[in-house]
């Protein structure tokens, strides 16, 4: 299939590509080697646009189409996949489900934080004994008067040890397959959440990715 570009897109492809070789390329092979998050450079992707990119601007992003969205990350990445998956999860995991379901009131306290890049999301599907087959997830959510309480244990969270929100499935009826499972989106310092050690990884060391544990967790109906 052959894409023609937009000028507008040219031009938005060409401004990312100057800021990564300015300020991702020079620090991508240390954090790569040190396994460390670029936590400096949020802010300035928030600013660049390159964290809620297909967000209406009502909601803090920019609102531009999904070619966009890919030009935006493929940039980022040719110079540090690292900084190329934390924005796309942030993207495409947290503010994309949030900006489509999310209702006013969590767009206003989630949505354009992330989408300016001032706070950072995850996403938490995957279990330890279960990826694809997301209907046999062990997390739980159990109504209690107004709140939820949700149970559980989420496994390869990227972006788990830095994020200050996150998005999380339990399951509420198991009889009902995948549609027992409820979303919540919560901030990551709610009592009862809590990371697992940060892991190891063969590559793209710079994006953090551990377990987060549910122990309790009472999150209100809104
Ligand atoms: C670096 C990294 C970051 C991640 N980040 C996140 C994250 O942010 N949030 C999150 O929720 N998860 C995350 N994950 C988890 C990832 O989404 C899961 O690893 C993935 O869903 C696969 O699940 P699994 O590893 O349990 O493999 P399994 O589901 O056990 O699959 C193992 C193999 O079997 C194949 N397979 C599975 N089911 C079938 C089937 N029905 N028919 C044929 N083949 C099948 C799969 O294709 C795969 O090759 C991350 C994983 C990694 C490695």
């Amino acid at each position: 299939m052959h894409i023609e570009l937009s000028e507008e897109q040219l031009m938005i492809q060409e401004a990312v590509r100057d800021f990564a070789r300015e300020a991702v390329l020079p620090i991508a092979d240390e954090c790569d080697k040190n396994s460390r998050f670029p936590s400096e450079l949020m802010g300035m992707l928030g600013e660049l646009g390159a964290m809620g990119v297909s967000v209406p601007e009502k909601w803090g992003g920019h609102g531009l189409d999904h070619v966009t969205y890919v030009l935006i990350i493929e940039e980022l990445s040719a110079a540090c996949a690292s900084v190329g998956v934390t924005a796309s999860v942030n993207n495409s995991l947290v503010c994309d489900p949030l900006s489509h379901f999310g209702t006013d009131e969590q767009k206003k306290r989630f949505l354009i934080p992330l989408a300016k890049g001032e706070q950072i999301g995850c996403f938490a599907l995957s279990e330890p004994g279960t990826g694809s087959d997301a209907a046999n997830q062990q997390a739980t959510c159990v109504r209690e008067g107004d709140d939820w309480i949700l149970n559980g244990t989420k496994n390869f969270i990227t972006n788990g040890p830095i994020a200050d929100v996150i998005i999380v499935f339990a399951m509420n009826d198991r009889s009902l397959g995948t549609r027992g499972i409820c979303a919540f989106v919560l901030p990551m310092n709610t009592p009862g959440v809590s990371c697992g050690a940060k892991e190891h990884k063969l590559g793209i060391k710079g994006s953090p990715c551990s377990s987060v544990i549910f122990d309790e967790v009472r999150v209100g109906e809104d």
